[in-house]
């Protein structure tokens, strides 16, 4: 048996599951939130209790020496001998990294090279890791990419038709994110239908930030997301993909420099800068039952725009054996994944099972016996992935 630690350290949060492998069973999780501010909160879950606090998180170092403390004092472990492993989520993997990789000097190095093109995540991530190789410096770390699953795309999907040369110096592509949910859900999806029955897999990643992805025999064939996140779908605040040139005209109309733009189109965009409302699915639920048409508007854009991402994927693949959906709003809004699939019905013959859609957070198949492409709901696990990766190359080191 061995104890492996599944890290994602963010800007101002940290959060963390124990795993006891290869059970995989989870030992506990803790979040650390506003990390920096004047108070943290702590939550710290076990299998059969959960403790909040508020705390002064003044830094990650700080966050991480509480967490590694809690596992002793709540007997989750009884020395920090007992971690095996510790696998870092890191955001941005760049061409390099196709699949998770030991940490050293130079996976360090690459990370902290491709900071320019993740400057908000790769920073935060290199930090967790930079943290526990100080105080648990003999324990294996693993960096799992968020990257890496879309690697396997051809540059007839990851090149924009831009001159080459900004490849060749910059390397601008489409790397797509979210790649760990997209292996996770479709893996999954992979086992419960046979790999024969699931070929062709359309994975919807449809949480705050939302990502589509095109997945043939288990490899990433295409992605919304491009080279950041704001590319692809409408999101809670990112605009997804918009005419290019509206930047540039609004920069000149409204005095304001290209990176405050490229700011509003990351965070005052998609749902909540339509609705006014909120770049929250729940508010716009309730503000349109209330009547509200700018959050009806909001929901139907989104809805069309993941309807026409599946319709593209769908001719892309040559068909499709199973749409999956995840994420916040994929595994709890039925009437999201309702007007989503009743908007290429008559497209593709796809239906669902009205009664089955309505369930929730649960692994359950939501198509009607009629329906010509199955649809899932597949709840992600990310931190499984991460759990599972850095596992098997602690066991082979
Ligand atoms: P993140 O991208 O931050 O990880 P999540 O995957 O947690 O986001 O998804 C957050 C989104 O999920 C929010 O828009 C939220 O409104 C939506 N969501 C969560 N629960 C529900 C629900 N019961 N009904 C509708 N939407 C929900």
């Amino acid at each position: 048996m061995s104890i492996i630690m599944s890290l994602n350290s963010g800007s101002s949060s940290c959060k963390a599951q124990l795993y006891q492998m290869p059970e995989e069973k989870v030992l506990c999780s803790a979040l650390f939130e506003r990390i920096g501010q004047s108070v943290g909160n702590i939550t710290f879950e076990l299998e059969n209790a959960k403790h909040t606090d508020e705390v002064l998180l003044p830094n990650h170092k700080v966050a991480i020496e509480i967490l590694l403390k809690l596992l002793i004092k709540h007997g989750v472990i009884s020395s920090l001998d007992d971690i095996s492993g510790i696998g870092h989520r890191i955001v941005h993997g760049g061409e390099k990294y196709k699949h998770s990789a030991l940490f050293n000097a130079e996976v360090e190095a690459d990370i902290e090279a491709l900071i320019d093109l993740a400057p908000l995540h790769n920073p935060a991530n290199l930090l967790g890791y930079r943290v526990m190789k100080e105080l648990l410096p003999n324990v294996t770390q693993v960096a799992v990419f968020d990257t890496a699953f879309h690697q396997s795309m051809e540059p007839v999907s990851f090149m924009y038709p831009i001159p080459i040369e900004y490849y060749q110096k910059y390397r601008i592509r489409k790397y797509g994110f979210h790649g760990t949910s997209h292996l996770y859900v479709t893996s999954r999806a992979r086992s419960i239908l046979g790999e024969d029955q699931s070929r062709r897999l359309i994975c919807c990643h449809l949480g705050n930030g939302g990502s589509l992805s095109a997945v043939k025999d288990g490899e990433c064939v295409n992605t919304s997301m491009g080279f950041t996140p704001l590319a692809g779908i409408m999101m809670g605040t990112r605009s997804g993909d918009i005419d290019p040139s509206i930047m540039a005209y609004l920069a000149e109309k409204e005095e304001l420099s290209a990176v405050k733009i490229t700011d509003i189109c990351n965070k005052k965009s998609g749902i909540l800068g339509i609705s006014q409302v909120s770049s929250d699915m729940r508010d716009i639920e309730e503000a349109i039952n209330q009547g509200n048409k700018q959050a009806e508007l909001a929901r139907a854009m989104y809805v069309q725009r993941v309807g026409m991402t599946i319709g593209s994927y769908i001719a892309q693949l040559g068909g499709c054996d199973a749409i999956l959906f995840t994420a916040g709003i994929g595994e709890n809004s039925s009437i999201v994944r309702k007007l989503i699939i009743d908007s290429i019905t008559d497209a593709f013959g796809v239906t669902l099972d009205d009664k089955k859609n309505s369930l929730r957070k649960q692994e359950i198949e939501i198509s009607s016996v009629e329906s010509k492409i199955k649809v899932f709901v597949i709840p992600t696990n990310e931190e499984l992935v991460i759990a599972q990766d850095t596992y098997q190359l602690y066991s082979v080191n």
